[in-house]
């Protein structure tokens, strides 16, 4: 090799050749063994404009085919999927992300120094070994709880859905069932998608979604403790089949000591007690809205106290059957939370009606539930793509 890559910027070398695409599990869709098309500098990057490899598939049946629209040195720089740029770990738009981390952009704009930066910071990356995300994403220390409560869990693959048919909506569709695109009104306000500028989004400014996001992240409900302080319990809610007592001891023994652990199996809930309030106090403050355990979000409330347990019967369940009394326990359980059957686009998890923890309890929890690290995907890729039930654009 006589030079390195990115030594110059008119040089062929410094393009970039890959072999896997950095993508979000929603964009890679619900087949893991999904069929790419793969083309060498196929297109330039929409925001470095460096022709790049640009994959393309079909992440279902009946959805729209995608492909990567960013370079992977712009996408690992923000650590962002390169088709739809939401973060890799939280699901979540870039300005959304940065102002929850605290982190401020220092990606240059003008084509100059933008090329500077880039071939920079592709250097860097190569050096890295890459287990963390490059710039200041990866220079982030904090976390933040803002994130959390908003951060998506599963994937949500609606979101790769056809295109609405803009002929249906001006009534002129003559294809009627044939038609690839989709007859629905238009339009999604909440779809990260719609009408934005890519730079505006990668840049993390002036992005309406981010926002609405962030706005709605203020306005979050609080968990208040309960007045009676002989209270001790929380109620975890959505454990799913593979949350067990010993997750929930694991993360809650930092907030002191736990007296006792019940897992409810017919309800997929727990009780947790303190021995202080204290500590259920700070548990149920740093949990509420944003614990998320083995993929599943769980849901968080205080227990009952005695008096209101006298009322509801001992040993009572909704259902109305008789249960073995548990000492030290709540007895009833808090009511089950509305089922939500298809909530309208909620690509965040964020209906003010019902809590995120809510929301997560309509969905099969699917498995891999985490975007994949940049270079462990497993797709098979093939040079050329086949029939497939999918439409083209
Ligand atoms: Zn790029
Ligand atoms: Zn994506
Ligand atoms: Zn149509």
């Amino acid at each position: 090799m006589a030079t390195s890559l990115g030594s110059n910027t008119y040089n062929r070398q410094n393009w970039e050749d890959a072999d896997f695409p950095i993508l979000c599990q929603t964009c890679l869709g619900e087949n893991p063994y999904i069929r790419m098309t793969k083309e060498k500098y196929g297109k330039e990057c929409k925001i470095c404009a460096r022709p790049f490899t640009v994959f393309r598939w079909c992440p279902g049946t009946r959805m729209r085919f995608k492909k990567t629209e960013v370079c992977q040195t712009c996408s690992k720089m923000k650590n962002v999927c390169q088709t739809c740029l939401l973060d890799l770990e939280y699901g979540l738009p870039i300005q959304v992300r940065d102002t929850g981390l605290a982190i401020k952009d220092d990606i240059p704009r003008s084509d100059v120094n933008k090329e500077y930066f880039t071939q920079n910071m592709e250097r860097e990356l190569a050096n890295s070994d890459g287990t963390r995300p490059g710039g200041q994403v990866g220079k982030a220390t904090s976390s933040s709880d803002m994130l959390l409560k908003l951060a998506r869990t599963t994937p949500y693959y609606k979101r790769n859905r056809p295109h609405i048919c803009s002929f249906w909506v001006k009534g002129e569709c003559r294809r009627g069932e044939e038609c690839p695109y989709r007859h629905e009104k238009p339009t999604d306000p909440d779809d990260p998608l719609a009408d934005q500028n890519i730079k505006d989004r990668y840049y993390g400014i002036n992005d309406p979604v981010a926002d609405k996001l962030l706005k709605r992240a203020s306005t979050m409900p609080r968990l208040d403790p309960p007045d009676d302080k002989s209270i001790t319990t929380l109620y975890i809610g959505g454990l799913g089949e593979t949350v067990t007592d010993g997750d929930l001891k694991g993360y809650f023994y930092q907030f002191g000591e736990i007296r006792t652990i019940t897992i409810v199996q017919r309800q997929q809930c727990a009780f947790i007690q303190f021995a202080t309030r204290q500590a259920a106090e700070m548990a149920a403050e740093k949990s509420f809205n944003k614990l998320i355990v083995n993929g599943q979000r769980l849901t968080v409330k205080w227990g009952r106290s005695q008096a209101a347990r006298g009322k509801e019967g001992e040993g009572l369940t909704e259902m109305g059957t008789r249960l073995d009394p548990v000492p030290g326990l709540p007895g009833a359980l808090p009511p089950p939370p509305p089922l939500d059957e298809e909530a309208p686009a909620n690509y965040f998890n964020l209906d003010p009606s019902t809590s995120p923890a809510v929301m997560n309890l309509t969905l099969p929890p699917p498995p891999g539930l985490n975007p994949p690290p940049p270079g462990k995907l497993t797709t098979n890729i093939y040079s050329h793509s086949n029939t497939s039930p999918c439409m083209k654009r």
